[in-house]
């Protein structure tokens, strides 16, 4: 093995300098260009605007170091990609149909208390994934929960019951939310599969609401803070 040719290759001074000269103008081109999105940050890009940042990298990248590679066909290259995008955030804010395809719709993940089912059923996330979502935002049960929204950016929209309206709910913190193998009277249980919540005769009843039989002691606990 050849070091000095994986180190140096064919390097000369003269082309260690023109990299310097490349990076520096591709470097204030990227930021240029990023400023031309029209985005302010990026800390709640969409799947579509990664896949921007992705291509405008890529293309970023090469002329930096790349002898025969003239830095005009990066920038138009770069110019016809914040195009694309411009058109693409237009027709978005101008067609409905059009977002929701680009950018996924927003779904219902909880109303009144109680899981969407469809939601689930859909895949677009796990019960685990929801619920330690709902922990992050110091969520108990989901009967402090009127309506929980999964915004196409991945995040959640929660808005709470006021104390006097939280209700029984499902348990959403794993110690509180084990099943149960033999009813009382008078207690309400939750279903863990869609939180429904109801007193129950025998511990393997139907939950009628999605017919699973796993059920879990309800809370009604208020939120703090
Ligand atoms: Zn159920």
């Amino acid at each position: 093995m050849d070091f000095a040719s994986i180190f140096f290759y064919d390097t000369t001074w003269a082309f260690v300098f023109e990299i310097l000269v490349r990076c520096v103008v591709m470097y204030l081109l990227i930021i240029l260009f990023l400023r031309l999105t029209g985005k302010r940050g990026v800390r709640q890009l969409s799947i579509f605007e990664v896949a921007i940042i992705l291509c405008l990298g890529s293309i970023a990248g090469d002329p930096m170091f790349t002898e025969d590679l003239p830095l005009i066909q990066a920038v138009v290259v770069m110019s016809v990609i914040i195009l694309l995008y411009r058109t693409t955030t237009w027709l978005m804010m101008k067609y409905q149909p059009f977002e929701d395809l680009v950018e996924g719709k927003s779904c219902y993940i909880v109303k009144d208390g109680m899981l969407v089912l469809e939601a689930f059923k859909r895949g677009n996330m796990s019960h685990d994934e929801f619920f330690s979502e709902m922990r992050r935002q110091s969520v108990e049960h989901l009967g402090q929960i009127r309506v929980g929204l999964l915004e196409s950016d991945g995040n959640f929209s929660i808005l709470f019951y006021p104390d006097e309206q939280v209700k029984y709910g499902l348990p959403i913190f794993p110690d509180q939310a084990q099943s149960i193998y033999k009813v009382k009277p008078s207690v309400i249980y939750a279903c863990t599969h869609c939180g429904f919540c109801t007193e129950l005769h025998q511990p393997l009843q139907d939950c009628p609401r999605c017919s699973c039989q796993d059920w879990t002691q309800a809370i009604n606990s208020l939120r703090v803070g």
